[in-house]
């Protein structure tokens, strides 16, 4: 059943379209991957469902457990179980990890959120969720505070991106732990390596989705980042 289902979504920024037409869905409990090269528009997506501040649609509709979420803000949709870790997640002065990890509607004890990503919470709970973090703690840390909210649907936007030491096997221990407590991932990643751990996955290339199905077959369309699909018309290789 259709957790999340995205209708011909289109998003413009000055003298550019940035998602074009694009359609997806994700089923409940599902771990589909998104994947495309850099500057494709996966952030964008990210924050469009998400809600962020500057993101609505120019076209088309969002809609989770079939109710249309597209002009509801970012805390009404999380308070309907969607939540978003950030491919760069920002720093805090004064905000202790214990204290990070508490914030929304926690489900899930905050020790047991740290074990999940590797980090000892006799070492994070009373670190400060500031500068003194590296990206990999920090990155680490966001994974976690999600886990505590057991979403319903979780977007991860580049999981792995500034983590130095975040193998895919840990990867899929994150990923296996929000699957056991019922959260669908969306998993947005530029890595065909990383788009075979879902379960199905999605291509986005010039503004929409060019292909959907079983990962092994959208990875190797995607390999070595060369689009399979596209004629150059309005797309963002590296
Ligand atoms: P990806 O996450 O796939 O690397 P992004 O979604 O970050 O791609 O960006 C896609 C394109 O959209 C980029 O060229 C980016 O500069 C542009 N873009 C996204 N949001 C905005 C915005 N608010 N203003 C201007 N350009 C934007
Ligand atoms: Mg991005």
């Amino acid at each position: 059943m259709a957790l999340l289902e995205i209708d011909h979504l289109s998003f413009h920024v000055p003298a550019r379209s940035v998602l074009d037409g694009l359609d997806l869905d994700v089923a409940a409990g599902e771990i589909h991957a998104l994947v495309g090269a850099n500057g494709a528009g996966k952030s964008t997506l990210a924050y469009l469902v998400m809600g962020c501040e500057g993101y609505r649609p120019a076209t088309g509709e969002i809609r989770f457990d079939h109710h249309r979420i597209d002009d509801l803000p970012l805390h009404e949709r999380a308070r309907l179980g969607i939540s978003l870790a950030w491919q760069e997640p920002t720093r805090y002065e004064g905000l202790s990890v214990r204290e990070y990890l508490a914030l929304g509607h926690v489900v899930a004890d905050a020790q047991d959120c740290l074990h999940h990503v590797g980090l000892s919470p006799n070492d994070y709970l009373n670190r400060m969720v500031d500068k003194t973090l590296s990206d990999d703690e920090r990155k680490r840390v966001e994974l976690a505070s999600v886990l505590a909210l057991a979403p319903r649907l979780v977007i991860l936007d580049e999981p792995t991106s500034g983590i130095d030491l975040l193998s895919i096997r840990e990867l899929i221990g994150v990923i296996g732990t929000f699957k056991a407590r019922g959260s669908a991932v969306l998993l947005i990643t530029h890595r065909e390596e990383i788009t075979r751990i879902a379960d199905r996955a999605s291509q986005l290339c010039g503004g929409h989705i060019v292909g959907t199905g079983d990962p092994e077959s959208v990875a190797a369309g995607y390999q070595g980042r060369v689009c399979w699909h596209c004629d150059d018309r309005d797309c963002h290789h590296d």
